[in-house]
C-alpha cells in the first residue's frame, strides 16, 4: 500500500504508525489518531455496513496512521467519509483519505463545503495560529477534496449505508458547520464536538469553546434536539463512547452555562484574555486539576483555556457586551 499524497516530510518519526481499532460494539470501531502526540483523545470511527462509512478522519498530519489502522483492521472500501465539521482535528485529513478510498464520497455540512475544496484558507487561518512550520508538523498539509466528490449533508437527511442508516442532525454552536449523527444500529450518536471533550477513561466533560463559531445558546438548542432522539450512546471524537448518552449531553448543557456565566463575570471585571483563561481553570473546570498530572499537560495543550477564554470573549463581543466599570447590571444572561 503506498501513501503517495502524503508529505512525508510534514510529520513526526511515529506519525504513521497504524494502531488496532478498538471494538466498540455492534459493528462499530473506535480508532486512535494520537493527534499531537496524544494517546486517546482524538479519535475517528469505522461503521462496518454494506457501505461503510468513516466518521471524522483526525488531522493531515496524521493520516498515515488513520489510513494504517483502517487498513490493518481489514478495510479494503468505504463509501463514506463523514466530516461532523471542518476543524483541523475532525476534517484535515478529508482530502487525503478521499484519494486513499477513490470510491467513497466525502460528507459535509454545506457551510464546509468551499474549505474542502480549497484547504488554503483553513491551511493560512491555522499558520497564522500556529506558525507554519508548527503548523504542518501538527497537522499537516491538506489536500483538497474534489468537488464532484462531495456530499452536502443537511439536517434531516439519512445517508444509506444498507443495513444501516445515519440521519444527520444539523447542530451549530461549537460551529456553524457542525452536523451530528443519529445511528440506527447503535441508537448512538456521533457528536463531534458539540457535546465537548469527553475522555471515558477518566469520566472527565469539558466543552470545545474555540473562536470563531462559538455560541454558548446555539449550542445548548443544538444539544436538546440530540436529546429529542433520545439516543442510548454518545461516541465523541475526543473520545470514545459515553454513557449514558443523555446524562453526558445535559452535564454538556450545564458546562456551557456555567462556563458563560464564569467567562462572563471575569470579561466583565477586566475584559482580559488571561483573566478570564484562569477563571475558567479555577472557577469552571476545577476538575482538570483532579486529574493525573500527564493527563492535565496533555489537555492544557489539546484543549487550554485561552482557546476557550477567547471563544467566549469573542462571542461577547458579537453581543456588544463590553467590560464593565461601573458594577451596573450585565446586560446579558447566558
Ligand atoms: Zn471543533
Amino acid at each position: 500500500m503506498t501513501h503517495s499524497g502524503l508529505n512525508s516530510a510534514s510529520v513526526g518519526d511515529d506519525a504513521g504508525q497504524p494502531l488496532s481499532m478498538e471494538d466498540v460494539g455492534r459493528r462499530t470501531w473506535l480508532g486512535d489518531s494520537h493527534l499531537l502526540g496524544i494517546p486517546r483523545t482524538t479519535g475517528f470511527y469505522f461503521l462496518d455496513a454494506d457501505r461503510p462509512a468513516v466518521i471524522e478522519t483526525s488531522a493531515a498530519a496524521v493520516s498515515e496512521r488513520v489510513i494504517g489502522s483502517l487498513r490493518a483492521h481489514g478495510v479494503d472500501s468505504v463509501a463514506f467519509i463523514v466530516v461532523t465539521h471542518i476543524h483541523l482535528d475532525h476534517a484535515g485529513g478529508a482530502g487525503l483519505l478521499a484519494q486513499e478510498f477513490p470510491e467513497a464520497v466525502v460528507v459535509v455540512h454545506e457551510e464546509g463545503v468551499r474549505h474542502l475544496i480549497d484547504p488554503s484558507r483553513l491551511q493560512a487561518s491555522a499558520a497564522r495560529v500556529f506558525g507554519e512550520e508548527e503548523m504542518l508538523a501538527h497537522w499537516g498539509r491538506l489536500a483538497p477534496v474534489p468537488p464532484d466528490r462531495i456530499l452536502v449533508a443537511a439536517d434531516g437527511d439519512c445517508l444509506d449505508l444498507g443495513d444501516r442508516t445515519l440521519e444527520v442532525i444539523y447542530s451549530p454552536g461549537h460551529a456553524k458547520h457542525h452536523i451530528a449523527l443519529h445511528d440506527s444500529e447503535t441508537d448512538g450518536v456521533f457528536v463531534g464536538d458539540s457535546a465537548g471533550i469527553y475522555l471515558s477513561d477518566f469520566d472527565y466533560q469539558t466543552p470545545s469553546a474555540p473562536p470563531p463559531d462559538l455560541d454558548p445558546e446555539l449550542a445548548i438548542a443544538s444539544l436538546d434536539r440530540l436529546l429529542e432522539r433520545d439516543p442510548e450512546i454518545a461516541y465523541f471524537t475526543h473520545f470514545g463512547p459515553g454513557l449514558p448518552a443523555a446524562e453526558l449531553i445535559t452535564e454538556a448543557q450545564d458546562q456551557y452555562r456555567r462556563w458563560s456565566e464564569v467567562a462572563l463575570r471575569a470579561f466583565q471585571e477586566d475584559g482580559e484574555l488571561a483573566s478570564v483563561a484562569r477563571a475558567l481553570a479555577e472557577r469552571a473546570d476545577p476538575e482538570r486539576r483532579e486529574l493525573p498530572g500527564g493527563i492535565q499537560e496533555q489537555l492544557d495543550r489539546f484543549t487550554p483555556h485561552e482557546t476557550a477564554a477567547s471563544g467566549f470573549i469573542h462571542h461577547f463581543e458579537r453581543l456588544g457586551i463590553s467590560p464593565l466599570s461601573d458594577g451596573s447590571t450585565p446586560p446579558f444572561k447566558p
